[in-house]
């Protein structure tokens, strides 16, 4: 059944890098040398960081350079003319995401597994994802995709670049999609009963409301992985965001005065995330010599038990001298000593 569908954040964010990306650059780094208080990006060193640490992650155009959504419409729906277009009327504000989304997924005619042959073709992973999701693994982080793209899509992708033993570690949070009969005509599955399709920002609620319940109100410490349009309202939701340098979402975060950790590639990440997950095990460690001190402290000053026999110091000469058959000299001496 043909169908609507989402764009992909890229639908928008394309727009804005293509339109703008020039100006965000400059602007960033002017501000970078001259505007930009360097209190306005987190500094890790000083966040107070106590918890278990869980990641989200936007997909197109952080985990991979490109988006999707778009190798699909221009392979094999409306073409990068029309999708240009499309793009156009959201940032005018003349039709919402939503209903261009679905104009844009709605013009597929391709079966999923023959429009992966274009996508696998055109798609660039990150060049340090598969180190930092390997590192996450090994150090049990919960690694998630959070996602304004298609799930069957997405998995596709990763189980091809990742294998699907890796693959199947990562949960994606993202709409759903339906095929038609012969599987060419698509259509999308909202999350979400709004304009966006995909509201970032109320998944990771979702989450802090499920985590929270489960695990008697303490939950892990929220990092955000992102890099543009479709991230800005998720970039609120976050305890530490990172920002792909050079792009939408890091202008976001110095218009707005939110903290953000820019970053080149995953190994970035995966430095800071070292940080975080050491300085948790140094104040885990710290935390437990602590309670030891404090254990030791508390029994050194517990009163000595009651004596209830006659104290020998204190009345050994008036109660005993004679028993002790102590003359008195030797007990003048005593006494002087
Ligand atoms: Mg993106």
């Amino acid at each position: 059944m043909p169908g609507a569908t989402i764009p992909t954040s890229r639908s928008v964010e394309s727009f804005i890098n293509e339109k703008e990306q020039a100006i965000v650059s400059s602007k960033t780094v002017k501000c970078a040398e001259t505007t930009i208080p360097l209190t306005k990006r987190t500094n890790l060193d000083e966040f107070p960081i106590n918890k278990e640490v869980v990641i989200f992650s936007d997909f197109d155009g952080t985990i991979f350079m490109q988006d999707t959504g778009h190798v699909l419409f221009d392979n094999h729906g409306c073409g990068p003319t029309r999708r240009e277009e499309l793009d156009e009327q959201i940032k005018n504000g003349i039709r919402s995401f939503r209903e261009v989304s679905e104009e844009m997924w709605g013009s597929l005619d391709v079966t999923l597994e023959d429009g992966f042959v274009a996508m696998e073709k055109a798609l660039e992973i990150d060049s340090g994802f598969n180190e930092f999701h390997e590192y996450c693994l090994k150090n049990n982080v919960p690694f998630n995709v959070i996602s304004a793209g298609l799930e069957p899509i997405l998995r596709r992708v990763l189980d091809h670049w990742l294998g699907e033993r890796q693959s199947k570690n990562i949960d994606i949070i993202a709409n759903g999609a339906k095929f038609s009969n012969n599987g060419k005509a698509w259509a999308v599955e909202w999350r979400h009963d709004n304009e966006l399709g995909h509201d970032k920002a109320a998944s990771i609620q979702e989450y802090r409301q499920a985590a929270s319940s489960e695990m008697d109100g303490s939950v892990p410490l929220v990092v955000f992985i992102g890099d543009g349009v479709s991230d800005l309202a998720a970039a609120r939701e976050a305890d530490i965001l990172f920002a792909r340098k050079g792009l939408r979402l890091e202008e976001y975060c110095i218009e707005n005065n939110i903290p953000f950790v820019p970053y080149d590639s995953f190994l970035d990440i995966k430095r800071d995330l070292q940080r975080i997950i050491k300085e948790n095990e140094n104040r885990e460690i710290r935390e437990e010599e602590e309670k030891k001190e404090a254990k030791a402290l508390k029994e050194e000053r517990k009163p000595e038990p009651t004596v209830t026999a006659t104290p020998v110091n204190s009345n050994f000469w008036d109660v005993t001298p004679k028993d002790k058959n102590v003359s008195t000299e030797v007990r003048s001496y005593s006494v002087c000593a």
